[in-house]
């Protein structure tokens, strides 16, 4: 079953942002279901939902990225096949409107699987990978939130996902990541993101390490996270919700729970999960107060959209 499921961010959405962000999802969905409906390629379909997410201001991807500690842009990217387990990823790259076409021409055209900063960007200028300023990918909202998160003592990101009040702050986790099934039946998945707000330099969260951002395997289902990158990556998420589904004999569903209590038990880490099991149903799950996702698949008449 052609089959796609998208997530933009998993957070304290606020209620001004909520239609943007549903508007958004309903774009990238649809965007990346023309691709699948017309025949072409699960991966073809998950850079396009993704870029379609990065042009859009309303996400910490692309255009809209959080800013770093230095008032910078720094962005993690990663797609996998999951025909033939093939993986690429990029870190800490700047200036570059869609991380996630780099990330996937460093899986087609290198021998790698992970390129960072000046590297990534070196390799992105050899391949004509288009360059932008810095203020094409800064928006007026991020650098008045990161002037606001700068004057609170003691901020911490990871507080502020989980919507705690006394925070006084909402900390946005805008990810943007896809999972989508073909009609071969092969499985591909993407993250891409700005990173969590006022990061230190250098900083490289879960998005782009595959396994803890993203995973797919043909043969048992697909996974895209969002949320606090240090603990995502310390219970290794995409591929724990994979696991559990070939491992467990678990729904997409039960494994996406399963994923988030481990994130939260074991990590006390904030965040969501998307996922597509090998016959393209859809699983979701999350613990901040609400997170951006859609799907469509063959069995739908049109697009799911939720906040
Ligand atoms: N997981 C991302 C990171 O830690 C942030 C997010 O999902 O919003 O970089």
């Amino acid at each position: 079953m052609r089959s796609i499921i998208v997530h933009g961010g998993a957070w304290d959405i606020p209620d001004d942002a909520v239609e943007n962000h549903h508007q958004g999802i309903l774009e990238a969905v649809s965007a990346g279901w023309e691709i699948l409906h017309r025949g072409g390629t699960a991966l073809d379909a998950v850079e396009t939902a993704i870029r379609q997410m990065e042009e859009d201001p309303t996400y910490d991807a692309g255009r809209g990225s959080f800013v770093n500690a230095i008032g910078d842009v720094e962005m993690d990217a990663s797609i996998m096949d999951g025909a033939a387990l093939e993986v690429g990823a990029v870190a800490a790259i700047q200036d570059i409107l869609h991380p996630i076409t780099l990330a996937r021409r460093v899986m087609e055209r290198s021998e790698h699987v992970l390129l960072v900063s000046e590297g990534a960007m070196r390799f992105a200028r050899e391949q004509d990978i288009p360059f932008c300023t810095p203020e094409d990918l800064l928006v007026g909202r991020e650098l008045e939130r990161w002037r606001e998160i700068r004057k609170i003592p003691d901020y911490s990101g990871k507080i502020a996902f989980s919507g705690v009040p006394e925070t006084g702050m909402n900390a946005p986790g805008d990810t943007v990541g896809c999972v989508a099934l073909d009609e071969r039946g092969n499985l591909a998945a993407g993250t891409s993101t700005g990173g969590t707000p006022n990061k230190y330099p250098g900083r490289v969260g879960d998005s782009p390490i595959i396994g803890s951002g993203t995973y797919a395997l043909n043969s048992v289902g697909g996974a895209s996270t969002t949320g606090w990158g240090e603990s995502i990556m310390k219970v290794v998420l995409a591929k724990s919700v994979v696991d559990g589904i070939e491992l467990l004999d678990m729904s997409p569903s039960a494994a996406a729970e399963r994923g988030i209590s481990q994130l939260r038990d074991r990590a006390d880490g904030y965040g969501g999960v998307i996922v597509l099991d090998a016959r393209g149903e859809p699983g979701v799950a999350w613990n901040t107060p609400r997170m951006a996702r859609g799907w469509m698949n063959e069995k739908m008449k049109e697009p799911f959209a939720a906040v």
